[in-house]
């Protein structure tokens, strides 16, 4: 049966175990089916004594799943098995199982597949009634180069061969628990032929094909589907957008795109809420920042008449358009969009800060054009002292004012909503303006 599933990724911004409720009672009334749960560096694991930076304990964890599930969610745990254990491999004390140096596992060392078997189980326990586990296993960046995986490979293994060997154990591991097995499929189809890279994988294995960006249905999905594996998709509700370092909203129209698009597909879907890049990457913004588009994926119904669609699409165009006089209103229209929730309201104000920060972006990379435009300009027309010193002493230091302003409103929102990150999300998002200290008059002779 055709269900949708919302991802959360908790490595980045999250509520509190006391703050979590509300979520999922709004993420329910979306319409989702299902929640995918990656606690990752979130619950101090007994299987990774030392590593993580948790939230949430494993009691606490497991009170999330059993409320989930009684709201009505099926849940389905998701761990990493070779891949994105950045967390983990960045210890010490786990440097032993890196590959060859790196942060991704060593799927040879001795240790890995029976660690990993361990963290399984103690899954089980925080999920004791998931029918599906989730193995990641996606974005494996190494594979084949230390001494034990290089032997290997001289012996007639190809790389493949070495994730997919891997990856088969963890299935089986899976199996042993009960739980049947879901995998990315993005290292199948980097493979020549990714429904025959599928099939070395168990028969019941389900296959994840994630596309982020763009309109299904996608080639990708029914190159795997020819595997005669289950196959699933998923959209990208928050994910690495490119325009990510510099803005805390994203473009809604493109993840508007993609999530209406995979809704279309003739199966079940995966609605994929990052909360990172990868765990030594910026914070992406709080899942206040994605509420419309939590609507839209859990409901295409609900969304194609819920009050915020036009105004959405309106903002992502205006946005996109990057006009100060367009934009300078919106703040004030966004706060009077009709709420139904306190979410609702959280979100609105969220989005209403996103607007105001994105014009302190936009006037930040006028200023830097600026700084450049007159350094070229003096050598043909000569410079106007006082115009300079408006454009890149005064308009720097206004700048600076505006986002010292702003910055503790922002914080507010993770204050009132108690949300984990303020202190990162406001260091990384502001860094970029200090390159307004790179801007300085010219010196005239
Ligand atoms: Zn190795």
């Amino acid at each position: 049966m055709k269900k949708r599933f919302l991802h959360l990724d908790f490595k980045g911004i999250v509520p509190g175990p006391d703050r979590i409720e509300e979520y999922l009672r709004c993420f329910r009334q979306c319409g989702f089916d299902g929640l995918v749960l990656e606690f990752d560096c979130r619950v101090r694991w007994k299987s990774w004594p030392g590593a993580g930076m948790p939230v949430y304990s494993a009691k606490e964890a497991a009170g999330l799943v059993r409320l989930a599930e009684f709201l009505g969610f099926e849940t389905i745990p998701l761990m990493q098995v070779q891949g994105h254990l950045e967390w983990l491999l960045g210890e010490d004390a786990y440097a032993h199982l890196r590959e060859n140096g790196t942060l991704t596992l060593c799927p040879s060392h001795p240790e890995a597949a029976e660690r990993l078997a361990a963290w399984m189980t103690e899954l089980r326990e925080i999920f004791p009634n998931s029918r599906y586990i989730h193995l990641g296993a996606d974005e494996v960046a190494h594979i084949g180069e230390c001494p034990l995986c290089r032997a290997r490979i001289e012996g007639g293994e190809t790389k493949f061969q070495l994730y997919a060997s891997h990856v088969e154990k963890l299935c089986l591991a899976a199996e042993k628990l009960n739980f049947r097995p879901l995998v990315w499929g993005d290292m199948l189809l980097h493979e020549a032929d990714p429904a025959g890279a599928a099939r070395s994988l168990p028969q019941s294995t389900v296959i994840v094909d994630w596309k982020y960006w763009g309109r299904g249905p996608f080639g990708s999905t029914e190159k795997l589907r020819k595997s005669g594996h289950e196959v699933w998709g998923a959209s990208g509700v928050q994910c690495a957008w490119y325009e990510h370092f510099r803005q805390i909203l994203p473009f809604y129209e493109d993840r508007l795109e993609n999530i209406l698009g995979w809704n279309e597909f003739n199966g079940t879907v995966i609605h994929t809420t990052w909360g990172r890049s990868g765990n030594k990457y910026a914070l992406y913004p709080p899942w206040l920042m994605s509420l419309p588009l939590f609507v839209a994926a859990g409901d295409p119904e609900k969304w194609a008449v819920h009050p915020w669609r036009k105004k959405i699409e309106d903002l992502s165009r205006l946005l996109r358009r990057a006009l100060e006089f367009e934009l300078v209103r919106v703040p004030g229209n966004i706060r009077s969009w009709p709420a139904s929730c306190r979410l609702e309201e959280e979100s609105r104000e969220y989005i209403a800060l996103g607007v105001e920060f994105q014009m302190l972006v936009n006037r930040l990379l006028e200023i830097e054009a600026d700084h450049a435009a007159q350094l070229a300009s003096c050598r043909f027309v000569g410079i106007d002292r006082e115009t300079m010193m408006r454009d890149l002493a005064d308009a720097p230091a206004d700048l600076k004012r505006k986002v010292a302003e702003l910055l503790p409103r922002l914080g507010q929102v993770f204050d009132r909503n108690g949300l984990t990150g303020k202190e990162e999300f406001l260091a990384e998002f502001s860094s970029q303006f200090r390159r307004l200290d790179n801007v300085r008059p010219l010196e005239l002779p």
